[in-house]
């Protein structure tokens, strides 16, 4: 049973472990709360990796978004560095804690635990991928690594194996550095999260910016020969691909750290992510789970669905720390909202792609139906213009707008926040349309290119008779 005098257990010092920490510390100063994280840092910005390594970041202490010293001081936060959570017991209420600077192992008990344990980097079964040279990206740990190695062996070629968030913003990152880079994509496209008939512009933007850029190609394994790294890869029409390299990075993908929390006999769900519900509550009593070892409920789709970015680990963490320090929150779910930037273009996605949507049109009223649009970023006379692509997917018979995707050299940020905003107060086209934005030359035309994708859209508009 839980003893009231026990403190809060959190695992995890990172986004949503320390979020939720500092939140319920707000909330009841008096609680004692405890982060246990096995690693040396706590609470950093991962995603600014990529421009510390191109150089526009000086150094990862500029990525440390909370300071060991400040979370014990100023929030009063007890964190653990170099201690690993090796089991859950629910029914006792304890967790058991292994300190990697000591070598011993010990028992906590808690009040009320979160689980905070992240993701970790997919390393498909490849030959060779445990070659020194070869890396895959995910905490600061392996950021210090990638950035000695290549400040101290100032690599001239590197590959990149898988072409999603990571695989491109490190292709830049190569790039800027004056690396010969390939990336290499088993899918016959770019970044899966978006429909492939937006993403021409970019792949034809990678090529010009000197990425080797090969689709449908399998890597079947990495050697070493004459002192480099050899990648050899298979391609759709069945010839074989070998590329030279002095750097292998691995981004194929993240998988949950669910592991603690199934063998404590937590309930997991979709992709094997911790299911919890829109407390964070899990499945076992008093114990909480929040960030990218969660299921989150998808707000269009109102089902589960395990979509890892930060902006819900932040938020889902905060929410499980007011609920653990005795509140009332609610998460309410996601729409996988998501930008990335490559060279000179940004992406964006929120809510369904229409590959998702007609995946189950049937909860659709009268299917979906989607339509692209391009149109400037500002008015055509005014320097600067840039044209953006927008993507609109509605359900067909009302015109609720089910998701967006936006394609630019323009920034897409906030274009794409719009929609996630209309997506979450379930508008329509018509409605959308009709929106009073912003306007003035320097910034936007009169009709923004997202309302231009509203009203083409509407046209593809058929109400259900009777
Ligand atoms: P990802 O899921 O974005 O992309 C993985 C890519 O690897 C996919 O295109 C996939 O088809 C490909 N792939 C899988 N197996 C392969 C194989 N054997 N050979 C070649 N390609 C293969 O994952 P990621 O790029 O590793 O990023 C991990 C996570 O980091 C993301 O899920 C996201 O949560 C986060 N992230 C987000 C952003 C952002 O929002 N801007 C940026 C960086 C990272």
């Amino acid at each position: 049973m839980a003893s009231p005098t026990a403190p809060v257990v959190i695992i995890g010092g990172d986004a949503a472990g320390m979020s939720a920490a500092s939140k319920a510390r707000r909330e009841d100063p008096s609680l004692p709360v405890i982060v246990f994280e096995q690693g040396p840092d706590i609470s950093y910005a991962a995603c600014g990796m990529p421009y510390w390594f191109e150089g526009l970041v000086q150094s990862d202490e500029m990525l440390r978004a909370l300071h060991l010293e400040d979370a014990r001081r100023k929030r009063g936060i007890d964190v653990r560095i170099h201690h690993r959570v090796t089991a859950i017991h629910p029914e006792a209420h304890t967790v058991e804690v292994q300190d990697l600077e000591r070598d011993r192992t010990f028992i906590q008990p808690y009040s009320k635990l979160l689980i905070a344990t992240g993701a970790s980097p997919v390393v498909p079964p490849i030959p060779g991928l445990d070659l020194p040279g070869v890396f895959t990206l995910r905490t600061l740990e392996d950021g210090r690594r990638i950035h000695r190695y290549l400040e101290s062996r100032r690599p001239r070629r590197g590959v990149i194996i898988g072409a999603g968030y990571i695989g491109l913003e490190m292709a830049e990152a190569f790039r800027s550095r004056g690396m010969e880079t390939w990336v290499l994509e088993l899918l016959p496209q770019i970044l899966p999260q978006m429909d492939p008939d937006l993403l021409a512009p970019v792949v034809d933007h990678l090529v010009e910016q000197g990425v080797h850029l090969h689709t449908s190609t399998r890597v079947t394994g990495v050697r070493q020969a004459n002192g480099a790294l050899q990648v050899v890869a298979l391609q759709e029409d069945g010839r074989s691909l070998t590329v030279a390299a002095d750097m292998v990075l691995v981004s194929t993908g993240i998988r949950p750290n669910s592991r603690l929390a199934a063998e404590a006999g937590l309930a997991l769900t979709v992709a094997n992510a911790i299911q919890v519900d829109e407390r964070m509550r899990t499945s076992a009593p008093d114990i909480y789970a929040a960030g990218d070892c969660v299921a989150y409920r998808h707000r269009v789709l109102d089902r589960e669905v395990w979509i890892p970015l930060a902006p819900s680990a932040n938020k889902s963490g905060r929410v499980a720390g007011e609920n653990m320090a005795g509140g009332h929150a609610i998460f309410p779910g996601i729409l996988g909202t998501a930008v990335v930037k490559v060279f000179d273009y940004s992406l964006a996605v929120t809510g369904l792609t229409e590959g998702q949507a007609q995946e189950h049109a049937e909860r659709f009223a009268g299917g979906v139906a989607a339509s692209t649009i391009t149109a400037p970023s500002k008015p055509a006379y005014y320097p600067g213009a840039q044209p953006v692509h927008v993507k609109v997917v509605i359900e067909r018979a009302t015109g609720r707008i089910l998701g967006a995707q936006l394609v630019s050299r323009s920034d897409v940020s906030k274009r794409a926040d719009i929609f996630a905003t209309a997506i979450t107060a379930g508008m329509t086209v018509a409605e959308f349309g009709l929106l009073d934005l912003t306007y003035a030359p320097p910034f936007a035309p009169v009709y923004d290119p997202v309302l231009v994708a509203a009203n083409v859209a509407a046209r593809h508009v058929q109400p259900v008779p009777g």
